[in-house]
């Protein structure tokens, strides 16, 4: 029985009587199965011992034109743990090198991953389909290729946010509980992931081939990533300059998207990067309370190479291992290595302009100011200073200052989040002479403010929380009610206030950890 898109079940569990016998069509194409032998290696997930679903993500489902009542049927659970294969999948780990903390590894690969294959979305895009912690492959080097259900949920959780904050990113599909222990520090209930995204493909894909120098394959990986991601570029004279120019402004718009969020990704290895521009693997991925742009929570990161602030800097760090991967390409185009050079420089330089004019009217915007004018960035920053310099809260400070900036009276709410609530008055005195000098009305302004300025994030205690409910009672409904209030994040959700504010002292949240 085909659902209309408009008829979803509110419990989508109370129809699996009526799909069980029905299969589950993804209509796989199987682009990826198609390049050299060299790109991936062919190998089933390894089925596992008592699957039960914890979640499919109904929406996603539908906008990929699944249906999510034969998703969560017994068989469409067995898929999503890896105990079937879905008819036309062809399952597969895919190879890649990369950049851990800065030091090179030759052979990474997806080791607890199977790419199943890829669906057309709605939206027209080809998706990767791919199951996360589904067992070892080939590149599982000394790992169990499996993950934690604390780790697969803190995706779920992070991921679906993003997308609901408007970041691009890879999407959460499903998590299922496997039935099975993994042995990490302690002993874990593991799980599965299905991740969907644009595509896997990585810097540290180029970085694979570029390292064997293996010009073929690489050039074989470029011409399959400009007609899946940047189909303009082919029009080009110059194809892989091109794409690198592509990439790289998609780095640029969204770390500079992380940033006026304040979200940390944690662990920013060149194999973590994707080529689609999407937020990609979210390990000890963590958000500011207090804004400190030297923020640092992941447990690895010890020099701090990965803190908030650092990461546009580590975003071109990571753009200049694509180029360097390109240049035999480049240099083709260029029809010399000193020209290629040069290509790669001019494609990495045009990184910073695009950073920081995204940030700028980024940060522009947050407060307000919608006609651009001399000062506007110094009135930002100042901002800014004085938060860090109060500790003050990142999301909450704009967030009240969109209720100051149609009502003086609420002042007050946003000096409370500063340490000397006199910072932030000294400021406001500038800050409304400048918003005199636009037009539009407080209350407009206001509106449109409430729509970057976000009421709720995944704040890390709440994350922490969801997933140790999850965990260690396996009560679910945490998670759930997280997820409900992180899909409108932009939307006052009256009843959820507690979401909105900061961790207190004994809740908070100063090590994340990735659990692999
Ligand atoms: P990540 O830190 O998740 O980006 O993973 C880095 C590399 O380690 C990738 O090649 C992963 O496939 C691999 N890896 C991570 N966890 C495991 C695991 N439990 N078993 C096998 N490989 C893993
Ligand atoms: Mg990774």
């Amino acid at each position: 029985m085909a659902m209309a898109s408009s008829n979803l079940p509110a419990n989508p569990v109370a129809q699996i009587n009526d799909a069980e016998t029905q299969a589950v069509r993804f209509g796989f194409e199987n682009t990826y199965a198609r390049l050299s032998e060299r790109f991936f290696k062919r190998v089933d997930p390894t089925p596992v011992s008592a699957p039960q679903l914890v979640k499919v993500n109904l929406r996603l489902a539908q906008s990929l034109g699944l249906d999510p009542a034969r998703l969560v049927s017994p068989e469409g659970v067995e898929i999503l743990a890896g105990n079937r294969i879905a008819e036309g999948s062809e399952p597969l780990a895919i190879a890649y090198a990369g950049h851990q903390f800065g030091h090179f590894a030759p052979q990474l690969g997806d080791g607890r991953a199977n790419l199943l294959g890829e669906v057309k979305g709605r939206d027209g895009v080809r998706y990767d389909v791919q199951l996360k912690g589904s067992g070892p492959t080939p590149y599982s080097r000394r790992g169990d290729g499996r993950a934690a259900l604390g780790p697969v949920l803190r995706e779920y959780i992070v991921s679906e946010a993003m997308a609901a904050l408007g970041v691009p990113t890879t999407r959460a599909l499903a998590a299922v509980t496997t039935g099975e222990r993994v042995f990490r520090e302690t002993i874990l209930p593991g799980a599965v992931l299905t991740r969907v995204a644009a595509s896997h493909l990585r810097v540290g894909t180029f970085q694979y081939f570029a390292a064997q120098g293996d010009t073929e394959a690489l050039r074989e990986l470029a011409d399959y990533a400009i007609a899946r991601h940047y189909p303009e570029a082919a029009m080009s004279g110059q194809p892989y300059r091109a794409l690198l120019n592509g990439v790289v402004g998609r780095h640029a718009r969204l770390v500079a998207q992380w940033l006026l969020l304040g979200f940390i990704h944690g662990v920013m290895n060149t194999d973590n990067t994707s080529i689609s521009g999407e937020t990609l693997d979210y390990g000890p991925c963590a958000f500011l309370e207090a804004y400190d742009p030297a923020a640092v929570f992941s447990a690895i990161d010890q020099s701090g190479r990965y803190a908030y602030g650092n990461q546009p800097r580590i975003a071109l760090w990571n753009l200049a291992r694509l180029a360097e991967a390109l240049l035999p390409l480049l240099q083709h185009e260029s029809g010399s290595e000193e020209g290629a050079v040069a290509s790669a420089n001019e494609a990495l330089a045009a990184f910073v302009t695009q950073f920081e004019d995204a940030h700028a009217a980024g940060l522009r915007r947050k407060i307000g100011l919608f006609n651009e004018q001399d000062g506007d960035r110094a009135l930002a920053q100042n901002l800014l200073d004085r938060m860090a310099a109060n500790g003050a809260d990142f999301t909450l400070t704009f967030r009240r200052l969109c209720d100051a900036a149609s009502n003086q009276g609420a002042d007050d709410a946003v000096s409370l989040l500063f340490a000397d609530p006199s910072a932030y008055a000294a400021w406001a005195t500038e800050w409304r002479q400048r918003l005199e000098k636009e037009s539009i009305s407080p209350v407009d302004r206001a509106v449109v403010m409430r729509n970057v300025n976000p009421i709720y994030i995944p704040r890390n205690h709440l994350v922490e929380a969801a997933l140790s409910a999850a965990v260690e009672r396996a009560d679910f409904q945490p998670f759930e009610s997280l997820l409900i209030v992180l899909s409108k994040p932009y939307d006052d959700e009256p009843g959820f206030e507690d979401y909105a504010i900061p961790a207190r002292p004994e809740e908070r949240v100063t090590q994340t950890f990735c659990g692999t």
